[in-house]
């Protein structure tokens, strides 16, 4: 099978998470029940999701030099991910996500530190521009340093490389951006942060694609949480429904998606056809607790989609 070659590049983050029976108010301080530490960050769980689906895919983040570091490194080594293009800040730690859950309730506070990932120069991104160039395909998310985001899309862009990117969290982006984006890949929220437009049924969802094609994007891509995808390209539009599943845990849908989408256009498929693999990959995500370790393999996203 034909497999094209996708970069991922965006953040990595250490999930810290402590479930305990109620969440603290400012100056207390709780027992927690249970702990648990693992991988993650928007870019990584990309990165992993569309290696367990089967991707020829590499990640460029930047990690601190601290023993969370080694948390990625070693899940990049588990699941043969190539750890050739990540950065290293020398003062600055990795990214880390303090998660705090109410068991009873599921209620979270989160507090994330981006930390190295906020510090991607460009004199690193210079270590890694051949490794762009050489992708068919650049994912990149909006988790890490805005000009570094900027810098990389314009890179791939002037070199021929497929622009997808997934606009989160979000923030505000450079209008003059969207002229060099193949595919974005907003929620209904990040939608409606950038065009204006509240995403209430398929008529509104096209007018935000509308208002998308006018900032130059080329195809649109808006995930809908348990109701699938609306894909927008200029010839035609259509609404890929979710699978339907019994969801525990949504955390990391949106990762999930992206990284299934853009696997499938790596191996040829059309727009429609990757936005169902991505919404197989990650219906699959939302049955499991978990981000990077939710994400399905190929075998398990060929069932489902049959
Ligand atoms: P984000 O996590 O970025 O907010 P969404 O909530 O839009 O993104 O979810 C992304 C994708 O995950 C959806 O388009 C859909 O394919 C899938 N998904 C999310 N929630 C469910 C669910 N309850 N059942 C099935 N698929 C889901």
């Amino acid at each position: 099978m034909m497999k094209e070659k996708i970069t991922v590049f965006g953040s990595f983050a250490v999930d810290l998470m402590a479930r305990t029976p109620h969440l603290p108010v400012p100056g207390e301080t709780v027992k927690g029940s249970m702990f648990k530490m693992g991988p993650g960050g928007k870019g990584f769980n990309q990165c992993v999701a569309a290696k367990k689906a089967g991707a020829n895919v590499t990640m460029i983040t930047k990690l601190g030099r601290d023993t969370f570091a080694n948390v990625a490194l070693d899940t990049m080594t588990a699941l043969d991910i190539p750890k050739d293009h990540i950065m290293f800040s020398e003062d600055v730690s990795t990214a880390t996500a303090l998660i705090m859950v109410d068991e009873t309730t599921s209620q979270n506070e989160i507090v994330v530190t981006l930390g190295a990932c906020e510090t991607i120069s460009k004199e690193d991104i210079e270590k890694v521009k051949n490794e762009i160039i050489e992708s068919d395909y650049l994912l990149v998310q909006l988790e890490v340093n805005i000009d570094a985001v900027e810098n990389v899309v314009k890179i791939a862009h002037e070199n021929g490389v497929k622009v997808i990117l997934n606009t989160a969290p979000a923030r505000p982006i450079d209008e003059a951006l969207f002229s060099m984006i193949d595919i974005i890949t907003p929620n209904e929220v990040e939608a409606e942060i950038l065009t204006g437009v509240h995403i209430s049924d398929e008529t509104k969802a096209q007018e935000a694609c509308n208002i998308f094609f006018e900032k130059g994007v080329k195809n649109v891509v808006i995930t809908l949480g348990s109701r699938g995808v609306f894909v927008a390209t200029p010839d035609e539009s259509k609404f890929i429904p979710a699978f339907k599943v019994n969801a525990i845990d949504t955390t990391g849908a949106g990762d999930a998606f992206n990284g299934g989408f853009c696997t499938a256009l790596a191996e040829g498929k059309s727009i429609w056809e990757a936005a169902k693999f991505g919404n197989a990959l990650a219906a699959l995500s939302v049955t499991r607790l978990g981000t990077t370790t939710s994400m399905p393999t190929r075998e398990e996203i060929d069932v489902l989609i049959k």
